[in-house]
């Protein structure tokens, strides 16, 4: 079976203890690879291969900096129908989504930030008649990014990238459930002939190599993407170490859609929102809110839609729905559905497991399901389940939407359908979430900042914001 090794110093290398993990295709319930079983031993490798690394890439020109990353971009492009099969078969999501979302975002991120970094200035402030300040920003120096397994390389680049282009060296750590286009990652950058050391991947579960990382004296800023218990954990170890930190966590995210919306448009979208990627997306919008008046037509004409949607085979390019990323997952979000019944929840529309036939027969498949006549406060509305799961509630006025949106410990991302612009801005103003969304879902401009409010997360993500976070300020103050 082919191993997935760690990519330390410019090499590809076993984990120091020779162990390996089964690495599971979900939609057939197979190992079909081995992962590297790291520990900290490997990361403290990866620690010295960065900082040697360090002072040529953080000294080497813009320029030529950017010329690698924009090189690794255009091996990503080129190998791009291998990649979205690799990240079909490791995560469960249709080909067809990998080929179209997941692997051309990779490449766009890369692009973006070695560009980005190229045009990002320092700022100068005239005391007048007094002094001159300046603002310089340095590197931090080797920096720690951990990613979560849902949308693998397009969350690992997102946080590799804007390190790599700000000048730092970086020890990554992707999802061990997800970690083959991370590998396959490794070896296009050896390709491309980023200097040995400047990336060292290091794989293995969160609690050996994700924990390590994270309390490595070295590493002196944390990026993280995951759930909101896990950036719990990291933030109470890396804060009293002074370390700089990015949590990005999780969502439970309101999808409100008003009387006077576009209704096709409304429905179409919304049912993207609920079920891309199985649910597994922290933006999808699993909290679905419906004027009163609007109510009775928009559940007939969702729940129909959603029974339209094909569960099967990843591989095959008419699937909609794929496989869920393990057993585990997939029995925690058949245990939410049985909590939604418990708590007086009707399920319009799936609620089980789905066999399919043939080579997928042993896959973690769950039918899209449409939950009604739950309470907001009730666990299934306040809960994270990451699924192919949504609830419909109606409400009566837009105070009471607004109210039931945010009525929520996360704060990550809205939607709002209306073809009332005042009411749009109105509604979007009050919303306490990092991205609100105006008839359209999952648009955004990677210039803008990204993250979440309240449990949603710390920090914010893509643009200046990110070069800004690998990055240190000093100030330079000139007496005139
Ligand atoms: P986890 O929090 O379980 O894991 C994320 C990463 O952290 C994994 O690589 C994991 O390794 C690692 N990890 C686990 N424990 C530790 C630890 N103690 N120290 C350091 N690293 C650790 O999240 P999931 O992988 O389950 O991802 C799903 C979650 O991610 C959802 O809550 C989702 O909302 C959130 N998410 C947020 C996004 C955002 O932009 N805000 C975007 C995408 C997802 P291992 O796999 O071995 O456990």
């Amino acid at each position: 079976m082919e191993q997935i090794l760690n990519y330390i110093g410019g090499k590809l290398c076993a984990p120091t203890t020779g162990s390996f993990m089964n690495n599971i295709n979900p939609a057939t319930g197979a190992a079909y690879s081995q992962v590297a079983d790291s520990d900290a031993a490997d990361v403290a490798q990866a620690v010295i291969a960065a900082k040697g690394s360090f002072q040529a890439w953080s000294k080497m020109s813009l320029q030529n900096r950017a010329a690698v990353l924009m090189k690794i971009a255009d091996l990503i492009d080129r190998d791009s129908d291998q990649l979205a099969l690799a990240e079909s078969i490791d995560q469960g999501k249709p080909v067809k989504l990998a080929k179209a979302v997941d692997i051309p975002r990779a490449s766009a991120n890369m692009r973006f930030f070695a560009t980005a970094s190229m045009h990002f200035a320092s700022d100068s402030h005239l005391m007048e008649g007094e002094a001159i300040n300046y603002t310089t920003r340095t590197p931090v120096g080797v920096v720690g990014c951990i990613s979560p397994w849902n949308l693998p390389l397009y969350l690992f680049t997102w946080k590799i990238a804007p390190a790599l282009a700000a000048g730092c060296s970086v020890v990554a750590k992707p999802s061990e459930l997800t970690p083959m286009t991370a590998f396959l990652f490794s070896k296009l950058c050896i390709e491309a002939g980023l200097p040995d050391g400047v990336l060292n991947i290091v794989h293995g579960l969160g609690n050996k190599v994700g924990q390590a990382i994270i309390e490595h004296p070295e590493i002196t800023a944390i990026s993280f993407t995951g759930g909101t218990v896990t950036g719990k954990t990291i933030a109470a170890t890396a804060a009293p170490m002074f370390k700089k930190l990015s949590l990005e966590l999780g969502g439970k995210n309101p999808n409100i859609v008003f009387a006077d919306c576009d209704f096709e448009k409304a429905v179409s979208t919304s049912i993207q929102s609920s079920f891309s990627n199985q649910g597994e997306i922290c933006l999808c919008g699993s909290r679905i809110l419906v004027e009163r008046s609007l109510y009775d037509k928009f559940v007939s004409e969702f729940v129909n839609r959603t029974r339209e949607l094909l569960v099967g085979d990843p591989l095959e390019e008419k699937t909609r729905v794929g496989a869920l990323v393990s057993e585990s997952h997939m029995n925690k979000v058949l245990g939410y559905i049985e909590l939604a019944k418990q708590e007086g929840g009707k399920i319009l529309c799936g609620g089980s497991r789905v066999k399919i036939e043939g080579r997928c027969e042993q896959g973690y498949f769950v039918a899209p399901t449409v939950i009604v006549g739950l309470d907001q406060n009730c666990r299934t509305n306040q809960e994270e389940i990451f699924g192919p799961v949504v609830t419909i509630m109606p409400f009566d006025s837009e105070e009471e939407a607004i109210g039931y949106a945010n009525s929520n410990a996360y704060g990550l991302s809205a939607t709002v359908w209306t073809e009332n612009l005042t009411r749009a801005h109105r509604v979007a103003h009050q919303i306490k979430s990092g991205i609100i969304w105006v008839n359209c879902w999952l648009l955004r401009d990677l210039r803008t900042p990204f993250g979440g409010m309240k449990q949603s997360g710390v920090g914010r993500e893509g643009g200046w914001e990110a070069l800004r976070f690998f990055t240190e300020a000093k100030n330079v103050c000139i007496k005139l």
